[in-house]
């Protein structure tokens, strides 16, 4: 009998240390998992590119007021800064990414951006921005198009200047030094959804980069996360969002923000 619980003894031991093992060896997902450095998007040097709204055209912003936005956070007015016919991100305490007051399903964008002249930082942290295609609500990620300077500046290739963050690659880097004018033409289309939940149409996006094709009908695989892989979650209509990063390089401007509802 003594030798039975002796060897109970020693098999509770044997299995709480093999289980211990176990859930130490289970590896907790880091942002660096899902970063791809390799193949590097040749260069292209782009052509001019001029895109006056047309007609039919929401104008989003023409440079004189704000007044198409509000806080992504708590839906107030925005408060980026208003000057010289550009729209530029305030980095300041309780002042955050701002989005439409529209919301979409499927549509065409345009949306100008500089990367200020005068920008430091390296890698993410350098001049990072975003067009969220689609901004599904406080507490989710949303659907990001990359803005970052990817002019001479390496970062992982699936979170560079045109990129579906974390998701594709862009067919190509037709980047502009900072300080030039940059713009991002884009077909979206929404993702749908059953009634459970589960979806019926995936996302897709076609974007232009100066021009350049670099995202053709791309399918998304859900929102682009920092971290972890990407997933679906219901919505119906959602605004477009701008982002206004963390990072402390000299925040980015905007300019003739204009959307073609398709619906
Ligand atoms: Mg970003």
């Amino acid at each position: 009998m003594r030798r039975y619980v002796l060897m109970s003894f020693a098999f509770a031991v044997l299995a709480a240390t093999v289980s211990l093992a176990f859930a130490q060896e289970a590896p907790k997902p880091k942002p660096e998992d899902t970063e791809v450095w390799t193949p590097v998007p040749p260069i292209v040097t782009p052509g001019a590119t001029d895109a006056a709204p047309p007609s039919d055209a929401i104008i989003l912003f023409d440079g004189s007021n704000e007044n198409e936005w509000v806080s992504a956070q708590d839906h107030a007015p925005a408060q980026w800064i208003v000057h010289d016919g550009i729209l530029t991100v305030k980095k300041a305490p309780g002042v955050g990414n701002i989005e439409t007051k529209r919301r979409f399903k499927n549509y065409q964008l345009h949306v100008e951006w500089r990367i200020p002249e005068n920008i430091t930082g390296t890698s993410q942290a350098r001049g990072n921005s975003g067009v969220f295609l689609a901004s599904t609500g406080p507490g989710d990620d949303g659907y990001e198009l990359q803005v970052l300077d990817s002019y001479k500046n390496k970062t992982y290739v699936n979170g560079m200047a045109g990129s579906i963050y974390k998701q594709a690659i862009p067919l190509a880097n037709p980047a502009r030094k900072p300080g030039e004018w940059q713009t991002y033409d884009v077909a979206w289309t929404a993702p749908t959804f059953n009634d459970d939940g589960s979806v019926r149409t995936p996302a897709f996006a076609t974007v232009f980069f100066n021009g350049i094709l670099v995202q053709n009908h791309f399918e998304l695989k859900g929102q682009t996360l920092f971290i972890g892989q990407p997933f679906y979650k219901k919505y119906d209509k959602a605004p477009i969002k701008l982002q206004a990063h963390g990072d402390k390089s000299e925040p980015l401007s905007f300019r003739n923000i204009w959307v073609r509802d398709l619906n």
